[in-house]
């Protein structure tokens, strides 16, 4: 069996390769399922950069096919911060909360018709013997200055997505998925993969 593994210790962004993936007959692995510990240091100043970067440093590693998704918010007002810095906006312990006051502290005198932002999202695609590819998909929206809603991780719970009049954190998974820019990305990753799972 193909064996895939995604450059992630995050869960929940492994089940969505898993449902991916699992229907080509591929089995997705983590960096949870290693032995070792692998930890690539994200240096990249953008998003491409270090999705290609974990991907090929894993690979090269391990010598097997790996999937990395580097992804971040680009808020307009702040001239696209937090950027490739998301997780670690508020500081190095990397906390969701944090990094929400700390956004909306930065956006405390912004009006509304200038708190647009965008989520992206890239994947690369490495492996012995073929050429790195990236897949990148993104989700415009407004950052609210009030958290609402439970569901999702990161600024879920302040992104507002126009069209469904929620935040991320008030719609349920598979809604989320249909629209974000993981989801994008993902879809295109689809697109390809008969043309990699075959080489
Ligand atoms: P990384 O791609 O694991 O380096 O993390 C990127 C960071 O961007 C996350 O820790 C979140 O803060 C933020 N982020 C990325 N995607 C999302 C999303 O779908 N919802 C909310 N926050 C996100």
């Amino acid at each position: 069996m193909k064996q895939v593994l995604i450059a992630t210790n995050n869960a929940g962004k492994a089940k969505d390769f898993e449902a991916l993936l699992g229907p080509f007959g591929v089995k997705v692995l983590t960096l949870n399922d290693l032995e070792e510990d692998i930890d690539v240091e994200e240096t990249g100043t953008t998003f491409e950069e270090n999705a290609i970067l974990k991907a090929e440093t894993v690979s090269r590693l391990l010598q097997i096919p790996v999937i990395a998704d580097d992804s971040g918010l680009e808020v307009d007002a702040l001239d696209g911060a937090p950027g490739v810095y998301s997780a670690r906006y508020a500081g190095p312990a990397k906390k969701d909360d944090d990094n929400i006051d700390k956004l909306l502290s930065e956006l405390e005198n912004v009006p509304e018709a200038n708190r647009t932002a965008r989520f992206r999202c890239v994947l690369a695609v490495a492996g012995p013997g073929i050429e790195t590819r990236t897949f990148s998909g993104s989700c415009e929206g407004l950052i609210l200055d009030e958290r609402r809603g439970s569901n999702g991780f990161g600024y879920d719970p302040v992104f507002y997505y126009l069209e469904k009049e929620r935040t991320m954190a008030q719609m349920a998974p598979e809604e989320k998925g249909a629209i974000s820019h993981r989801g994008a990305a993902l879809a295109q990753l689809k697109t390809f993969l008969p043309e990699w799972l075959q080489g």
